[in-house]
């Protein structure tokens, strides 16, 4: 038997749209990916996004997860209109509080000799499970429970006998019409009966996922396609209780640059760790978006690719969401938060770059906020992420320790060097701190340097005032640092080399 297959639609209307993660462990790049999308279908088409935990595994649900997921949806500004914390019509949306919805639909499954008590031991089940595979079928449930008289159902629950819940499952072609992947075909005979509770306050993902999608009145199911053979199991869910299933629509593959799947394996998988890595969450939900979408082509014409949320909510259609596994490109990454680093507000970006400042020079810094932002402005051109800010800007807040012989430049003598330096100190001492900015001290000391010779100053004095061959040229430094701080370097250099 066929089912009436539905046409695809290539319209959303209404959507009503979730995600139901399971607080399992931490919140993954791959959630963050399906977060995105499901808020992107309620912006773009006026709907309303949902958020639900899942935490009916008892034993690998955690509360420190379920922090970390809504700490990095806020994080991520992918903010839900209904759900955890904020509440809505439809709640409790956590569904370790909704036993007893699930009890009432169990109970009237099993009262409709739609679903039943199965009493099979594992060994019986595992010695079944052999038997099929050696007779080359595919491994199944036999239905032995299917029809235990009313009587030996009771008596077995008297004795408390343990058992699970299955669903009967109809023989017959399931047909999913995914908004991405088109129609895909099931044969529910290689699903046999399955395990929808294993108690009647104990359910399990397949049954309370469809339950609480049914009671939240999810119209679009969105989700990684690691869930499509799911699909089929909920959908004969929906059709024992005579519901009308969502539009299903699973989301491609997020995979690693060979083209394997991306696992935990890869790294930094953790939304935690991509931001401790200093990624910035309009980068990361710019980056994500390209992971299974585009931007409409132009012949020819080059398209920008760093887009903010409000940008990509007026370009997003769901129709140019691919089929194809989308590739994981950190380099990608990359670059992205490069272009973040170097365009946003310098109010924005040192209030994301202060934490990694004060995590390595303490609170103290934060007294001259003026100062920090100048130490940011310095760099943001030369860093990909902001965890590489406290290291190449560490001279700003510590008074550089080098060794001697790195003020040298080639092979000039010492008694060039500390004429250089001594010169440079001079001039500086009688200067108005007013001129102290990289155009002024360029303007001053340059027709000199060309007398004395480029390198012969300008390599001493970048390393008296950093410390270091590669950090950003002495002007610059110079202004943030002022005058005095200056001084005091270009003096400190001066006495390593009189000692
Ligand atoms: N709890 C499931 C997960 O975390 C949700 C799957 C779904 O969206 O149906 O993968």
């Amino acid at each position: 038997m066929s089912e009436k297959i539905k046409t695809i639609s290539k319209e959303i209307k209404n959507p009503r749209v979730r995600i139901a993660p399971s607080p399992t462990g931490y919140f993954h790049i791959g959630t963050a990916r399906t977060a995105l999308f499901n808020y992107l279908v309620a912006r773009k088409y006026n709907g309303k996004f949902i958020l639900r935990i899942e935490d009916t595994d008892k034993e690998r649900s955690k509360k420190e997860y379920e922090e970390d997921i809504l700490e990095n949806l806020k994080w991520l500004k992918l903010f839900w209109d209904e759900g955890i914390e904020v509440d809505g019509p439809y709640g409790p949306y956590r569904q370790s509080e909704r036993l007893d919805i699930y009890e009432k639909y169990l109970k009237e499954l099993i009262n409709k000799g739609l679903a039943y008590y199965c009493f099979c031991t594992v060994e019986e089940l595992e010695y079944k499970r052999q038997e099929m595979m050696s007779r080359g079928e595919a491994p199944r449930y036999d239905g032995h429970c299917r029809n235990l008289s009313q009587e030996e159902i009771e008596e077995k629950l008297k004795n408390k006998t343990p058992y699970v819940i299955r669903l009967k499952m109809p023989e017959k072609e399931i047909i999913i019409s995914d908004l991405i992947r088109g129609k895909v075909k099931f044969n529910t005979k290689l699903i046999g009966d399955f395990i929808i509770a294993k108690g009647l306050r104990n359910p399990l993902y397949n049954f309370s996922v469809v339950v609480d999608d049914y009671e939240m009145h999810i119209n679009y199911v969105i989700r990684g396609e690691e869930h499509l053979p799911n699909t089929p199991r909920q959908i004969a869910i929906y059709e024992a209780f005579g519901w009308e299933p969502p539009i299903f629509a699973h989301l491609p593959l997020i995979l690693n640059p060979d083209r394997s799947k991306m696992s935990k394996r890869f790294g930094d998988v953790a939304m935690k760790d991509f931001r401790k890595k200093g990624y910035l969450p309009e980068a990361i939900i710019n980056f994500l978006v390209f992971l299974g979408w585009h931007l409409p082509e132009k012949n020819g014409e080059t398209i920008n690719e760093i887009l903010t949320l409000d940008e990509i909510i007026e370009q997003f259609d769901f129709f140019r969401i691919q089929k194809a596994g989308a590739i994981f490109n950190i380099d990608k990454l990359d670059w992205i938060n490069a272009e973040y680093i170097e365009r946003l507000p310098i109010d924005e970006l040192t209030s994301y770059a202060v934490p990694f400042l004060t995590e390595k020079f303490g609170e103290n810094i934060l007294t001259d906020i003026e100062f920090i932002k100048k130490i940011i402005e310095t760099h943001r051109q030369r860093i990909k992420t902001l965890a590489e800010l406290p290291e190449i800007a560490s001279y700003f807040f510590i008074l550089p320790d080098y060794d001697v012989s790195l003020l040298y430049w080639q092979n000039m003598t010492k008694d060039e060097l500390i004429s250089n330096l001594d010169f440079i100190y001079k001039l500086f001492l009688n200067l108005d701190n007013k001129l102290f900015t990289k155009q002024q001290l360029e303007a001053i000391i340059m027709p000199e340097v060309e007398k004395r010779g480029r390198g012969n100053v300008l390599w001493p004095l970048r390393v008296a005032l950093s410390g270091s061959k590669n950090s950003a040229g002495p002007f610059e430094i110079m202004e943030v640092l002022g005058k005095s701080e200056t001084l005091k370097r270009i003096a400190n250099a001066l006495n390593k080399l009189n000692n």
